[in-house]
C-alpha cells in the first residue's frame, strides 16, 4: 500500500536533520529517510571547532545526534531506508523505499550530502579496508605507534594528519601540489607538529601491500615527483585518502539538473530545484562551503521554501 506524505526529507546529516526541525514546526509532519550512513559525514569528523553552540568543540557524532535528537523532539519522523527510485515528473511525486515500499510526496528535501572520493588505482582497490581508508576517526585506533600517509592538501587531509599524529608514531602527507588549499591556520598547526612529515609535488601511483591468502596489509605508497618524476617508496603501514568529496546525486540523474560534477543545480542562494515542490540542502548543492554550519542553515531555507510552496 502506497503512503502519503506532505514533505518527505532525504538525507540524515545537519541539512536534513535542521529540514526536519524547520518543518515540523511549520506542521508539514516531514518524514526524514537517513539512508546508509545516518549523521553523514560529521560521523567521521573527529573534532569540531567551527559549529556555533559548542563554545569548547564537539566531536562531529555528537553534534549531529544533537541535531537530530531536536529534530525528534520537534516532531520530525526519522525512518532508516534508503529511498531507491524517484519520479519528480508530476505531483505528488512518487518515491520507492528500499526497492519496495511506494510513497507519495508533496515535497521533497534533498539532502544526501557527499561521500569521500578515491584516488582510483586498482592496487588502492584492493586494499581497501585492509590499510586504505577515507577516515581517520573510524580508523586511526589501528595505526597505534605505527606509520600513515595522509593524502590530499585541502583542510580534511590537514585535520586528518593532525588527528593522526596523536595515535601514530609517524604521519606523512603526501600533497601533489607544491602549496596547500587548507587553511593557513591549519598549516601552521601541521608544521609544527613534530611527527608529521609534509612531502609535496608527490602523485601517489600505487599502493604496495602483501597478499597472503584472504588477508592483505598495506606495506606502503609509491610517489612520484611532479617536477622531477623520481619515484619514491613509502614504508607505510596505513593509507588515508582525504582528497574531496563526490555528491551524492546518482538517483537524481535525469530528474534534476545536475552541474557538471554531479551537485544539483539550485537557484543561486536560494535551495530550488529546476522541479517545483523539490529542494535540495547542504553539500549535495553546494561545491563551495561544506560546512555542517552552511548544511543546517540550507536545510533551515529548504524547510521555509517547503512550507511556502505548499500555501501557494
Ligand atoms: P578540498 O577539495 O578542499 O581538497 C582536496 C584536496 O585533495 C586538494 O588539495 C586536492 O589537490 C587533492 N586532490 C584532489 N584529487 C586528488 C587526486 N586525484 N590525487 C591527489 N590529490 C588530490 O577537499 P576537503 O575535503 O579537504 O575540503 C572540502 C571543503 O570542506 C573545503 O571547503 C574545506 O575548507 C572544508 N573543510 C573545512 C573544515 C573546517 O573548517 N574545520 C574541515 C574540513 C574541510 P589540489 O589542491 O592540487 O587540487
Amino acid at each position: 500500500m502506497s503512503e502519503k506524505i506532505t514533505c518527505l526529507i532525504i538525507g540524515g546529516g545537519p541539512a536534513g536533520y535542521t529540514a526536519g526541525i524547520y518543518a515540523s514546526r511549520a506542521g508539514l509532519a516531514p518524514v526524514i529517510y537517513e539512508g546508509m550512513q545516518p549523521g553523514g559525514q560529521l560521523t567521521i569528523t573527529s573534532e569540531v571547532e567551527n559549529f556555533p553552540g559548542y563554545p569548547n568543540g564537539e566531536s562531529g557524532p555528537v553534534i549531529v545526534d544533537d541535531i537530530r535528537k531536536q529534530a525528534l523532539r520537534m516532531g520530525a519522523e526519522i525512518r532508516s531506508g534508503e529511498i531507491s527510485e524517484v519520479d519528480f515528473s508530476k505531483r505528488p511525486f512518487r518515491l520507492v523505499v528500499d526497492y519496495d515500499k511506494e510513497l507519495f510526496a508533496e515535497t521533497v528535501i534533498i539532502a544526501t550530502g557527499a561521500t569521500a572520493r578515491w584516488l582510483g588505482l586498482e592496487s588502492e582497490a584492493q586494499y581497501r579496508g585492509f590499510g586504505v581508508s577515507t577516515c581517520a576517526t573510524c580508523d586511526g585506533a589501528f595505526f597505534k605507534g605505527k606509520t600513515v600517509a595522509v593524502i590530499g592538501g585541502g583542510d580534511t587531509a590537514l585535520e586528518e594528519a593532525h588527528y593522526l599524529s596523536k595515535i601514530a608514531g609517524k604521519v606523512y602527507l603526501v600533497h601533489r601540489r607544491d602549496q596547500f588549499r587548507a587553511s593557513k591556520a591549519m598549516q601552521d598547526r601541521i608544521y609544527q607538529t613534530a611527527n608529521i612529515e609534509v612531502v609535496l609535488d608527490a602523485i601517489p601511483t600505487e599502493v604496495l601491500g602483501e597478499k597472503q591468502g584472504f588477508s592483505r596489509k598495506v606495506t606502503g605508497l609509491r610517489i612520484q615527483n611532479k617536477k622531477t618524476e623520481t619515484v619514491t617508496d613509502l614504508a607505510l603501514d596505513g593509507i588515508f585518502v582525504a582528497i574531496g568529496v563526490t555528491p551524492v546525486t546518482a538517483l537524481f540523474v535525469g530528474q534534476l539538473d545536475l552541474d557538471e560534477q554531479g551537485y544539483i543545480k539550485t537557484a543561486g542562494a536560494r535551495p530550488l530545484t529546476n522541479v517545483p515542490g523539490v529542494f535540495a540542502a547542504g553539500d549535495v548543492q553546494d561545491p563551495h562551503y561544506r560546512q555542517a554550519c552552511t548544511a543546517a542553515a540550507s536545510g533551515c531555507k529548504a524547510a521555509m521554501e517547503a512550507e511556502r510552496f505548499l500555501l501557494i
